[in-house]
């Protein structure tokens, strides 16, 4: 019935087919019998595909069960032990890096802190560039991909289109600049997205009980939000949807680094509630308001306030039933939501539903767990491009040039030597 003659047909239809597979077992392993029903394909095709992406080290089978009469099933699934995704993040006071195998499982992270305010573009990306080689070091194998989370509106092309708290980064393409300081092959193929989207996404993922549509917002420095629609990321025409920071509380209120004036930055960012708290960091912010402190309680208030008005405008004009909040604001979470909720209770004028608030349970990794989710996404639903890549990877890795001025600066563990083959890993 499949009566393809031309190759390129058949590789097309062979290239769904296995996309068909490995997303259904991302939603749930199953025998090679189960997934003939649940994709519609034949066992025969089930079994064809299922041996080509075992051999590939993406899927692997379990034991036979042994329950029940005729030949036993075994289930199969993704490979925990198989290729891995890369994510990586700047942002305005820290880097971080992280690997997720292919069930999502976090496995390996690293977080440093360091301001890159006043630090140039090769700074940054040679801290966050030392970070990923030590997660891949401590894998020792290369990613089937990798991506990036920049605080900042990041253009189709990569560039970071605008980013008040990162002067030294905008207007750079960070994500070709890691990706040559890496090693990676084809630098394009690093996915750079705004860290509050990637937030969301990583909230797809892991709280899958907040539903499809929702907003997640982005606490650091900046205070950005990703909206999710219908289980899909709305970035707007340009790339510039959910800058909640950027929303007006008071059109007379402080100056904004965006050249507005009264921004939600300006009441609810980390920078303006430690200061108005008196406090040097979100840790000594904690304490101060575990202890009843007047001056951190005060700030915590304002910050919650401003940021539920600046959600209520927000929601009015997207009708999404739920928040997340993630960040300071998910360290803060007690604190903070009861300022926020008696504004959306006054502004928001559709209905509240339940549960219309929640905490995100990743807080602070939740940006560069998304990243490397992201990529992880995209594998999966294209599993052909894994081995693409793996090849490409591969190939790529022997003889390559590392440009040494990309890592200077990282202080880090990279080294000249490839990151992922570390002496005695593995
Ligand atoms: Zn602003």
């Amino acid at each position: 019935m499949t009566g393809h003659r031309n190759p390129a047909g058949q590789r097309t239809v062979r290239r769904h087919n296995l996309s068909l597979i490995t997303t259904a077992l991302a939603a749930a392993p199953g025998s090679r019998a189960e997934l003939a029903q649940r994709t519609g394909l034949t066992k025969a095709t089930v079994s064809s595909l299922v041996d080509h992406l075992i051999a590939r080290a993406v899927l692997i089978e379990g034991e036979p069960a042994t329950a029940g009469v005729g030949r036993p099933a075994r289930p199969v699934r993704l490979n925990p032990d198989g290729p891995v995704a890369l994510g990586v993040e700047i942002n305005v006071d820290y880097v971080a890096a992280c690997v997720l195998d292919l069930t999502g499982e976090l496995r390996c992270y690293r977080h440093s802190a360091v301001d890159n305010r006043a630090g140039s573009a090769a700074e940054a990306i040679g801290q966050a560039a030392a970070l990923a080689g030590e997660v891949l070091a401590e894998l020792g194998q290369p990613p089937l991909g990798g991506a990036l989370a920049l605080p900042g509106v990041v253009g189709a092309d990569g560039t970071l289109l605008r980013a008040p708290n990162l002067p030294g980064l905008t207007g750079a393409r960070p994500g070709e600049q890691l990706a040559a300081a890496l090693r990676l092959p084809r630098a394009g193929r690093l996915l750079v997205d705004n860290e509050a989207n990637l937030g969301a996404l990583a909230s797809l993922r892991a709280e899958p009980a907040v539903g499809p549509d929702f907003v997640y917002v982005s606490g650091e420095i900046g205070v950005g939000a990703g909206l999710v629609v219908g289980g899909e990321l709305f970035r707007g025409t340009h790339g510039f949807a959910g800058e909640l920071g950027h929303v007006v509380v008071s059109q007379d209120g402080p100056d904004c680094g965006c050249g507005g004036r009264g921004c939600v930055e300006q009441y609810a960012g980390q920078e303006v509630l430690l200061r108005t708290a008196g406090q040097p960091d979100l840790e000594r912010l904690e304490v101060a308001v575990a202890a009843r402190d007047p001056a951190a309680l005060v700030a915590v208030a304002q910050a919650g306030s401003a940021l539920g008005v600046g959600l209520a405008s927000l929601l009015n004009v997207l009708d999404l039933p739920k928040v997340v909040l993630g960040g300071v604001y998910a360290r803060l979470y007690d604190e903070i939501t009861p300022a926020l909720t008696v504004q959306l209770n006054r502004r928001v004028l559709a209905p509240r539903g339940p549960g219309r608030l929640s905490r995100s349970p990743l807080g602070i990794d939740a940006a560069v767990r998304g990243a490397a989710g992201a990529v992880l996404d995209r594998a999966l639903r294209d599993p052909a491009g894994i081995e693409d890549r793996g090849e490409e990877f591969r190939g790529d890795l022997s003889g390559s040039e590392l440009n040494g001025s990309e890592l200077s600066g990282s202080g880090g563990s990279s080294g000249s030597s490839s990151p992922w083959r570390t002496p005695g890993a593995g």
